[in-house]
């Protein structure tokens, strides 16, 4: 995709995660720069719903603007330039507070895939504690410190879940990044719900790896997409 292209699907992808709720005035998604790997794109410190290409910014990925032109950052842009350092496969980026998430990074329950559609985040959905290391903060991920705590602690997983605060989700594509933090909210419902029946199915270990198999070319991505970038667009 060229630079422009790539602009416009990260703009859609804003107006998505806000339609679908998994972010709100907070939240942000990133893509790695189409022809500079070092670096990546993410708005301004807007809230995604009102996000346009004018707002799109490019970073080092130690998170410092190239070309601020007066606008403002957001706070947390050190997630995504540490987990695009140390993740090359990785292409896109989603930190987000999603409501349905939280539980599961503040409590001894794990959040693990309930249906098919959650196979693709894998089996393991680690915690991440900024207080282990940096003590008592405002819990946001404010520096490359922070964030490259926090990419170590996602290591070669797609989500990591952050005590007290939310969860952010990986991608190879802006796609892919999109749908896995709208199904991850999803299964966090249904497991939720799942839960107070007593004891749940999971997904099997053997079941992830056939989906995590066929990640890039599983049937109905692009019918997912097509069908989310229209409900934002209503
Ligand atoms: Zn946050």
């Amino acid at each position: 995709m060229t630079l422009e292209e790539t602009i416009a699907k990260l703009v859609d992808a804003n107006h998505i995660l806000a339609q679908e709720r998994v972010v709100d005035a907070f939240g942000h998604i990133s893509v790695r720069h189409p022809e500079r790997p070092d670096r990546f794109l993410l708005s301004c410190s807007r809230s995604p719903e009102l996000v346009t290409p004018r707002d799109i910014m490019e970073f080092t990925l130690d998170g410092i603007p190239v070309d601020a032109a007066g606008r403002k950052p957001y706070f947390e842009r050190f997630i995504h330039g540490a987990i695009f350092a140390i993740r090359p496969e990785v292409h896109s980026v989603v930190h987000n507070h999603s409501y349905d998430v939280i539980p599961f990074a503040v409590s001894k329950t794990p959040l693990r895939p309930v249906f098919h559609g959650a196979g693709n985040l894998g089996k393991s959905m680690p915690v991440w504690d900024i207080r282990t290391k940096f003590g008592a903060t405002n819990m946001l991920v404010n520096d490359i410190d922070k964030g490259r705590d926090m990419a170590t602690a996602l290591g070669s997983n797609t989500v990591v879940l952050m005590r007290g605060h939310g969860c952010t989700v990986v991608g190879q594509t802006i796609e892919e990044a999109v749908l896995s933090s709208v199904y991850l909210q999803v299964n966090a419902r249904l497991q939720t719900t799942a839960m107070q029946f007593g004891d749940v199915s999971y997904l099997h270990d053997d079941e992830i790896d056939v989906m995590q198999a066929a990640r890039a070319a599983a049937p109905g991505n692009d019918r997912a997409w097509e069908y989310l970038l229209a409900r934002s667009r209503r």
